[in-house]
């Protein structure tokens, strides 16, 4: 039996099964509330708040983003689809809001997933402590590491939050061997520049990034905002046509292992993964 402490209670506003794009093959991934950065294009923005959250809906039905759950129920749905993952690769992906922000949590959670023989992804902003970092490492069998903003001041003024922790901790996880995946979400006017495709390129030399995904920028969580009664600063930017896109794969044709995924859907420009 556990105890009822915080290291085993988080509140989770999302569990998918069987997700197919937050890393190898067939995965439960789990949302965890609460996230320290304030990005303005967040499709998420229930995420933010570490509390429940009731709203109303626009058709007038009340609505609970979020509940409290243990490890233990937590890990009683990843056990599920235990055959699932041995058969295709996969695992469980920790995922936000930010999982960092969760931190005895998501420790104890990655310790006991791994502990049962099942993989363990987390998928993070790269906020956090070098000493949590360095306690979770070694319960992580790969990291999903977001890259955002190259521009510093840019990266403070948008996420709410410096740049350089999180970009020492990238370095950090690759230091240590840790198999990285890099997520770029790509905003129209925001991030789709040319220095910011190549400080990507320039990360993605590193051995230990497998992977390098865009994530063009949709509209898909724009209602959220209004049931939580949050501004959106983003609504006069619309998602990216499919030649957009194309002009932006083509800006990483020489990474032979990126690829783009346009929310649920997998859009492969050049899928021959590199390790994983
Ligand atoms: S880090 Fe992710 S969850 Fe947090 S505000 Fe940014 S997009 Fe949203």
């Amino acid at each position: 039996m556990h105890t009822d402490t915080e290291h085993q209670r988080a509140v989770v506003f999302d569990i998918q099964r069987g997700a197919m794009t937050d890393g190898p093959g067939l995965r439960t991934t789990i949302f965890l509330k609460g996230c320290p950065l304030r990005c303005p294009w967040c499709h998420n923005p229930e995420s933010q708040r570490r509390t429940p959250q009731t709203v109303r809906t626009v058709r007038g039905e009340e609505k609970t983003y979020g509940r409290i759950m243990t490890v233990d129920e937590v890990l009683c749905i990843v056990e599920r689809d235990r055959a699932y993952y041995e058969a295709s690769g996969g695992g469980l992906t920790i995922s936000g809001g930010e999982p960092m922000y969760s931190f005895p949590f998501t420790l104890e959670l990655a310790r006991r997933t791994q502990g049962a023989g099942i993989s363990v992804a987390l998928d993070t902003s790269g906020f956090g402590s070098r000493n949590q970092w360095a306690t979770l490492r070694p319960h992580l069998d790969l990291v999903l590491f977001d890259y955002k903003v190259t521009d510093p001041e840019q990266h403070r003024e948008w996420t709410g939050h410096p740049r350089q922790p999180i970009l020492d901790n990238l370095g950090y996880l690759l230091d240590e061997g840790v198999s990285v995946l890099l997520r770029c979400p790509i905003i129209p006017g925001y991030n789709d520049h040319e220095a910011h495709f190549d400080a990507i390129r320039e990360l993605a030399r590193h051995p230990g990034v497998l992977q390098v995904e865009l994530m063009p920028y949709h509209e898909t969580g724009c209602y959220k905002y209004d049931e939580l009664h949050m501004p959106y600063a983003l609504s006069d930017i619309r998602a990216p046509s499919a030649a957009e896109i194309d002009a932006w794969n083509n800006k990483l044709k020489d990474l032979p292992f990126a690829r783009t995924i346009i929310h649920k859907q997998t859009r492969m420009q050049d899928n021959s993964e590199k390790k994983i």
